[in-house]
């Protein structure tokens, strides 16, 4: 369990040291036992929000190596905010307002699906099946805003897609955006490599 007065600093570098042993392969696996989880029966300080895809390469827990309590996850496929309405933005929001969190990262990744997918479709006036096809929806303005910048048309939109993520939270009013002002809060956006097992700032 963190102390209520962790910084962003101290939260943002925990984070990169447990992703450096868990690329190297040198996990601790902290914070997993009976003890640690009964010490948070009664409530909870996490150090981050995390905002990562839902691909099921991309664990928050596992690849920054902390445990119960640590970080507070909001997984959605393509790691979308925009035009997500009160579910995403209002999981975001509780964690800063209620629980005081002083860093969140938007965390992208490499290879990522939905961003594939809205790439593809974006042009093909194809619906995709079911509710996929409103989701891809929401990160096809990452892609036609990274189109025509120079190198790896995916790897782009992927980028563009934290880049505008991060943007918005920054923007998000009531809550975020105060305090990203009188700097209580810091927003960064973040890039996991699948093949390395790395998290690289954006
Ligand atoms: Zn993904």
């Amino acid at each position: 369990m963190y102390s209520k007065d962790r910084t962003a600093d101290e939260a943002f570098d925990d984070l990169i040291r447990g992703n450096e042993r868990f690329a190297k392969g040198h996990t601790t696996g902290p914070r997993r036992r009976p003890e640690d989880f009964r010490a948070l029966a009664e409530g909870q300080y996490p150090e981050a929000v995390i905002v990562s895809c839902a691909d099921s390469r991309v664990a928050p827990e596992i690849l920054f190596d902390v445990g119960v309590g640590d970080i507070f996850v909001v997984r959605v496929a393509g790691n979308v905010i925009g035009g997500t309405g009160v579910t995403v933005k209002g999981s975001i929001e509780y964690a800063i307002a209620e629980l005081h969190v002083p860093l969140i990262v938007v965390l992208g990744h490499s290879g990522c699906g939905a961003v594939k997918s809205a790439i593809q479709h974006i042009d093909a006036k194809d619906a995709l099946p079911g509710a996929i096809d409103g989701l891809v929806e929401l990160v096809k303005p990452a892609v036609i805003q990274s189109r025509g910048m120079p190198g790896d048309a995916l790897e782009n939109a992927i980028r563009t897609n934290v880049d505008l993520g991060v943007e918005r939270l920054r923007a998000l009013e009531p809550i975020l955006a105060p305090r990203v002002k009188d700097g209580t809060l810091k927003i960064i956006g973040g890039l996991y490599d699948l093949r390395t097992g790395l998290v690289t700032l954006v």
